[in-house]
């Protein structure tokens, strides 16, 4: 059978990291290397483009982003 482009772009639409706009969802199974990113001093923004922006406007996802940096960034200060 043929592949289907359409539901194959429209799941990358939902899940990549190239969209406009990043869900919840898409959010928080990037969470994890963003901050990583983050605390290695990485371009995390741009490794991730719209993760900042998501965070900025949806505190649920800022206050799991907070909890996750102050983790990561103890685990590395240690
Ligand atoms: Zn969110």
């Amino acid at each position: 059978m043929m592949e289907r482009p359409d539901l194959e772009q429209a799941l990358r639409r939902l899940l990549g990291p190239a969209g406009p706009e990043v869900g919840c969802d898409a959010c928080f199974d990037e969470l994890d290397r963003y901050v990583e990113l983050e605390t290695a001093g990485a371009d995390a923004d741009a490794a991730i483009p719209g993760l900042r922006a998501h965070l900025d406007g949806c505190p649920a996802c800022r206050e799991e982003h907070d909890s996750l940096y102050a983790l990561v960034s103890g685990e590395q200060a240690l």
